[in-house]
């Protein structure tokens, strides 16, 4: 059984995809082919926002947009405890101070009540200037940016979202990766949108930031690539991935999030009176980048874990470790009673296999697996 589908996915769109790549192939445009401004005008006017800018992952995505808005040594950048490393190394990278916030029990995502302590505790030392929050729309559900939007006009920060797990999340009709002044995705293979190597993009409506970031992005280019107004990266999505990228959108859009929420549906029927499933808040939709339950103890954590395992049923831990407890974060010098949810969900959350293409009697096995662990 696959845990994210890849090669389910490949045997159906088998043709499309080596047809996408061949193409390129014989074109022999390597580098910024005519595939990879189609997909960012195609994936712009699916998010709604004016402007999508590829780049090499996601991680430089943020990179990308923490250094065109100067985020720089002295300022605070807010980031959830629980998360992938990506989301606070980019901060630590350019020079600023991640300050980790507790998430929410029920959502996973940072809890928008101690964000807003947090922000006041920065102020009250009047060390650090608060700048940016990066909420993480964690395995696929949006962040709660009706309160985060209010706290960041309050304060009047700036919003990067990092929606590399997101892509395809909603709430109400707004796609998830639109809601920030920014937003960034991955498209590492195993998220909602992957390629078959690394990826990433930005999405924002902000003229002079996509001017900044398109700049960035090619060695600080001003008027072309050998005339450069500012120290930069090299990051660019190759025109493969990219012919693969139109496929697999098309495959996203048309089918493959509506059914791996089928899937999420079945789970749940199946496992909520023995686990805790995903909360989906009212009004919220999620693209699940992963299916994440939580158990009651560690042991029935690490139990199932190792049953699933012996059955030949692959289940992953996402995340063994907060941001807080990352040796590389130790200079920060964080108190570890301000995470107790982040705390107790590292010790208890474990990832399903999911996917669109998960067969019934898959779901089938993965559940019965899970119930006959607690029946004995
Ligand atoms: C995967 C991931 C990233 C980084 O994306 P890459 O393309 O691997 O650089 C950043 N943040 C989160 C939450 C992720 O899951």
């Amino acid at each position: 059984m696959e845990f994210r589908g890849l090669k389910a996915q490949y045997q159906k769109y088998r043709s499309e995809i080596d047809e996408s790549i061949h193409n390129v192939l014989q074109k022999g445009h390597f580098i910024g082919g005519s595939e990879v401004q189609e997909l960012e005008e195609q994936l712009s006017k699916y998010q709604g926002v004016k402007h999508c800018i590829t780049c090499a992952n996601g991680t430089e995505a943020m990179s990308l947009v923490l250094m065109a808005w100067g985020i720089k040594e002295g300022d605070a950048v807010f980031v959830p405890d629980f998360t992938f490393f990506s989301t606070a190394e980019v901060v630590a990278l350019i020079g600023a101070t991640p300050i980790f916030v507790d998430v929410d029990q029920g959502t996973f995502n940072m809890d928008p009540v101690k964000l807003e302590k947090s922000i006041t505790k920065v102020i009250q030392e009047g060390k650090l200037t608060p700048k940016v929050i990066i909420p993480v729309d964690l395995f696929g559900l949006p962040a709660n940016y009706i309160e985060i939007k209010k706290i960041a006009k309050h304060h009047n920060l700036l919003i990067l979202e990092d929606s590399a797990q997101g892509f395809g999340g909603k709430i109400g009709d707004k796609n998830a990766g639109s809601f920030g002044d920014a937003g960034t995705v991955s498209f590492f293979p195993a998220k909602p949108l992957g390629a078959y190597g690394d990826g990433g993009a930005i999405f924002t409506s902000d003229d002079r930031l996509a001017e900044t970031i398109t700049s960035l992005k090619m060695h600080g280019k001003g008027k072309n690539k050998y005339d450069n107004i500012r120290i930069g990266f090299n990051s660019r999505l190759d025109t493969i991935q990219a012919a693969v990228l139109l496929v697999k959108y098309r495959a996203f859009v048309e089918h493959e999030l509506e059914d791996i929420n089928k899937v999420a549906k079945m789970y749940d029927d199946e496992l909520a009176s023995i686990v805790k499933v995903p909360k989906i808040p009212q009004g919220y939709y999620s693209s699940f980048a992963q299916y994440t339950i939580k158990l009651k103890h560690t042991t029935d954590r690490d139990g199932l874990h190792n049953h699933l395992l012996n059955m030949g049923i692959p289940s992953f831990v996402y995340y063994h470790k907060p941001m807080h407890k990352q040796t590389a974060f130790s200079y920060l010098k964080y108190n570890d009673d301000n995470f107790t949810i982040t705390n107790e969900l590292c010790n208890t959350v474990l990832s399903l296999p999911i996917h669109p293409y998960l067969t019934e009697k898959e779901i089938s096995t993965v559940v019965d697996n899970v119930k006959s662990y607690f029946n004995n």
